[in-house]
């Protein structure tokens, strides 16, 4: 069977919480043997962190999200360091800048401040960090040259930048990660892109509850990920999501990803899910790493 690493998904979102037991289970019975769960907000780390204890195959992450940063207590980097250093299998995220339609509408100086912070935490902790970069990567490369390179890597999740900036970003020590975003980008520039990143830097990811594919792959079972649909709470990833349940997305939806991006690829299903399981390996196994052999 296919063994797949889910490199950047939510399952401790209040829209999936509940379900999140079944939803593990769901994904892996389907291959997918690893969740990179990230936290976005002082609220929730406490959440990744209790599924971290419970289900071996997740992966925590602890940051917080551009989106989120009105929020923050005076407090919030120290709580941060608090939970990386009680946690040694956590890794950073998910962090990064926005200049989307909801992003501009947080001071961006702030943005950049709080970002830079948790990048040199990454950094000096020798851990990965998860970033999300929505019309920011003029910034986004200034703030990694002049902090980088960063050889424990940067995942530059649900990656829809440019190929021409792929060369400059892998030097300083990016893998890029693909979800279901993709596939609203055009086919023609997609390909272009995926066909520039070095394979030994490609990753695949749901970022379940969001990024729910749109090209389905009709030889594949696909999964709703039902849980609390009412949420009111602000939702991650792109603007045009809603919480109605048929749009929750759930982690093992991930093979609708590997599909279409081995599809554009012109490659094998087997080999884009062999490379990407051991990409995902080696950036996750940090000092403390769950996926460490001690
Ligand atoms: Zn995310």
């Amino acid at each position: 069977m296919i063994k797949l690493f889910d490199s950047h998904c939510h399952l401790q979102d209040s829209r999936i919480l509940k379900s999140a037991p079944k939803l593990i289970k769901e994904a892996l019975d389907t291959g997918v043997v690893n969740f990179a769960v990230n936290g976005v907000s002082e609220k929730d780390w406490h959440l990744v962190k209790e599924m971290s204890d419970t289900y071996p195959s997740v992966i925590p992450n602890f940051g917080l999200h551009p989106w989120f940063i009105s929020d923050r207590t005076p407090d919030w980097l120290d709580t941060l360091k608090g939970f990386l250093a009680s946690t040694p299998s956590a890794a950073v995220g998910e962090i990064g800048l926005d200049k989307g339609s909801f992003g501009k509408k947080i001071d961006f100086t702030d943005q950049v401040e709080i970002f830079s912070q948790q990048l040199r935490l990454a950094k000096e902790l020798n851990k990965p960090a998860s970033v999300h970069c929505v019309r920011a990567f003029g910034d986004l490369l200034e703030i990694l040259k002049s902090l980088g390179p960063f050889p424990c890597g940067v995942i530059l999740h649900s990656y829809l930048g440019s190929a021409e900036m792929v060369p400059e970003l892998y030097k300083l020590g990016a893998y890029f990660s693909f979800s279901g975003f993709i596939m609203s980008m055009k086919e023609s520039k997609a390909k272009k892109m995926l066909k520039c990143v070095p394979r030994e830097r490609i990753l695949l990811e749901t970022d379940a509850p969001d990024a729910r594919p749109k090209l389905v792959d009709s030889k594949l079972e696909f999964f709703i990920g039902s849980g609390v649909s009412n949420s009111k709470e602000v939702v991650i990833g792109e603007e045009n999501n809603s919480s109605s349940e048929e749009n929750i997305n759930h982690p093992a939806n991930i093979h609708h990803v590997l599909a279409y991006v081995a599809r554009l690829l012109e490659m094998e299903e087997k080999e884009l899910s062999e490379l990407s399981y051991e990409n995902a390996v080696r950036i996750f196994s940090y000092e403390g790493s769950k996926l460490v052999q001690k």
